[in-house]
């Protein structure tokens, strides 16, 4: 077939095979194997040439055409380079007459080598390479075959150019696949990948007895060596704990950093919680060795959180546990570990959620207040009543006050519902008192130390004593305050229990007992009414001692001028001896459990013959 002929085929060989994704290596390949069935050479071979960097890609039709190839890249000399820089074609049709690159021509010519044409691999001003055609003859190579020789490095030319650009495509979408996926300062594996890596051992883990445990290690006061030495430094020694931590794992386990000083490693197969804790020892002696950073030695220490996985549990969850373990070792001191259980997390959840809903508690009418009386404990009859907050949550139902107020004390709620509770006590007395027998009934309404505290507190009571629907005889209001309120800012509250007294409303140091100082803060509690908490009637059975300790704080009481009330009364025989030592009142589910407003208000309808209001006798109790 002529030349002219041949070529034309090897173009539309070219055009038809070297689709899309053909790799730039087999483009070379190619083209030095067609070349040399069409030319008349012995040769051939192509050199790609990158500056500033060694060839990466080099092709040749026979082992001596590689050798030529080698040769010219070892000696930096030779036709291939010269054709490279200068963008023309390089005939040397005899070797031995050859002067501009006299190593490689002797080297060559040894080697049975006598003639070169090179070719530049160029597409506009691109330069890529050259295509080198050896023959062991000498000779030129004529027009025709130098036109051919030029038109397909030409075109091979072309089509590396795109297959390079693709090839660099592909790594920058790599490069930044990898960066998307890892943190740039230590390489770990970032969050996302941290999710992913997690994802699949939960998976591995469904079929396992051996569950896998998150550790959350986070550095104690990071913020500090930032502040302190600036951020390079904290820069150093994140990289320095990345190391560390790396040191520790084992092949199965995983090290990634979350975010600034978080770390956290997953480990496959654990046992039993011990193994975890060890590993965690592990972690907090490590990471507690002083680091030798460019501004000198710092010791550092770091919070660890464990989370052990729960079958079926998502990353995100399991990651968020570990988060909230870690918070718990923080708030136990530097450099602890704390373990965090799928109950402990439940809860700790649920909690979140109510004090979130605890917001619209009030205005989505779910608060209402139930009254629990409080009765003399000679006759029984009815003194007053203390208010007990209720909340009844739409998904959950009835929540205890004692979760709840102290989620509304955390979220700064309590002096909002505080003073919704009050207002609705003194108009729901208000009401009752339209009835004869009610008028002298008292109201007892539970204050939160928080809410005594804050500022404005006082004008509240005012404005409620002062209501037109909530208008009520300061002496029939009770407050009831727990002894912790003189815990904090004992001066504060000292203070404002003194303006409620001048108000006129009455103060009731509640479940009196239960703190660690009672007797001394009996001294500066201005208290008209102490109520003996209700652990302690409860033992009153058990023997004489608790009954000696009940005894002597009604006397102590009679003493100082204030009344008793005893809290949480079940029983007859409890009753029986509160009346025996001359306990003023009583209040407990033998007389009444708390109940809603409307049947205070049938009870109050119902006096008996002397006009006062007595709770219905019941089987089993003990008419008075
Ligand atoms: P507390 O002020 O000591 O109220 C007495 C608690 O004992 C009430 O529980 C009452 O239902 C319960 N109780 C009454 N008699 C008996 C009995 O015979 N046996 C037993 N085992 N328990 C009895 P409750 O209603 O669950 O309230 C718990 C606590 O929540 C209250 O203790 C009080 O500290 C707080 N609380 C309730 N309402 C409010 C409120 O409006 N504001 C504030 N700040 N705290 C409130
Ligand atoms: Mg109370
Ligand atoms: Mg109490």
């Amino acid at each position: 077939m002529p030349q002219k002929e041949q070529l034309s085929d090897v173009l539309s060989e070219f055009a038809r095979t070297m689709v899309t994704d053909f790799p730039i290596q087999r483009i070379l390949d190619r083209l030095v194997e067609r070349i040399v069935e069409i030319l008349p050479i012995t040769g051939a071979g192509v050199t790609l040439i990158t500056p500033g960097a060694d060839p990466r890609y080099v092709a040749a039709s026979d082992e001596s055409a590689l050798q030529f190839e080698k040769l010219q890249t070892e000696l930096g000399e030779g036709p291939c380079l010269l054709a490279y820089n200068s963008g023309e074609a390089v005939s040397v049709a005899d070797l031995c007459e050859e002067g501009r690159f006299p190593t490689f021509a002797s080297r060559a010519l040894d080697a049975g080598l006598r003639a070169v044409f090179t070719f530049p691999l160029r597409s506009g001003t691109d330069r890529l390479g050259a295509l080198d055609l050896y023959r062991d003859q000498p000779g030129p190579l004529g027009e025709e075959t130098t036109t051919a020789a030029q038109t397909l490095a030409d075109v091979a030319a072309a089509y590396l150019l795109n297959a390079q650009a693709r090839a660099e495509l592909s790594e920058t979408s790599a490069r930044s696949h990898y960066s998307s996926l890892h943190d740039a300062l230590t390489g770990l594996p970032n969050r996302v990948l941290l999710l992913e890596l997690l994802e699949f051992t939960l998976l591995r883990a469904i079929r396992s007895e051996r569950l896998p445990a998150i550790l959350f290690a986070d550095l104690d006061q990071f913020k500090a060596v930032n502040d302190t030495y600036g951020h390079r430094v904290g820069d150093e020694l994140l990289t320095a704990v990345a190391e560390r931590l790396g040191d520790l794992l084992r092949p199965s386990d995983v090290l990634g950093r979350l975010s600034g000083d978080e770390f956290v490693m997953v480990c496959e197969d654990i046992d039993h919680p011990p193994q975890v804790v060890a590993i965690a020892e592990r972690i907090s002696s490590a990471l507690g060795a002083p680091y030798n950073l460019s501004c000198g030695p710092v010791v550092m220490s770091a919070s660890v959180g464990i989370a052990i996985a729960d079958h079926g549990e998502s990353a995100e969850d399991v990651l968020h546990r570990a988060d909230m373990a870690m918070y718990q070792a923080k708030s136990k001191g530097r450099g602890r570990h704390h373990i965090i259980d799928v109950h402990e997390q439940k809860e700790s959840d649920r909690r979140t959620a109510l004090k979130f809903d605890l917001r619209t508690a009030v205005e989505n009418q779910e608060l209402h207040v139930d009254y629990q009386p409080i009765v003399n404990t000679t006759d029984r009859h009815i003194i007053g009543f203390e208010a007990l907050l209720r909340w009844t949550h739409p998904t959950y139902g009835p929540i205890s006050p004692s979760v709840f107020i102290p989620l509304a004390e955390e979220g700064g709620l309590i002096g909002a519902i505080g003073a919704w509770v009050l207002s609705q006590a003194c108009e729901d007395r208000r009401r009752w008192s339209d009835v004869d027998s009610a008028v002298s009934l008292g109201v007892s309404v539970n204050i939160s130390p928080f809410q005594l505290v804050e500022s404005g507190f006082v004008e509240s009571v005012i404005a409620i004593l002062g209501g037109s629907n909530t208008g009520t005889e300061p002496a029939l209001l009770t407050l009831e305050v727990t002894e912790s309120v003189l815990l904090h800012d004992s001066a504060r509250a000292l203070l404002v229990l003194g303006e409620l007294k001048q108000i006129g409303v009455n103060l009731s140091l509640d479940d009196f007992g239960t703190g660690y100082s009672s007797l001394n803060y009996l001294d500066r509690f201005p208290a008209d009414i102490l109520k003996i908490d209700q652990t302690f009637i409860e033992r009153l059975e058990q023997g004489q001692s608790s009954q000696a300790i009940v005894a002597s704080i009604v006397s102590l009481s009679r003493t100082l001028g204030i009344k008793v009330v005893a809290e949480g009364v079940e029983t007859l025989e409890q009753h029986e001896f509160l009346s025996e030592i001359d306990c003023d009142a009583c209040q407990g589910f033998y007389f009444s459990q708390p109940m809603p407003s409307h049947e205070i208000g049938i009870l109050i309808d119902r006096p008996d013959a002397n006009g006062a209001v007595r709770l219905p006798v019941y089987a089993g109790s003990d008419p008075a």
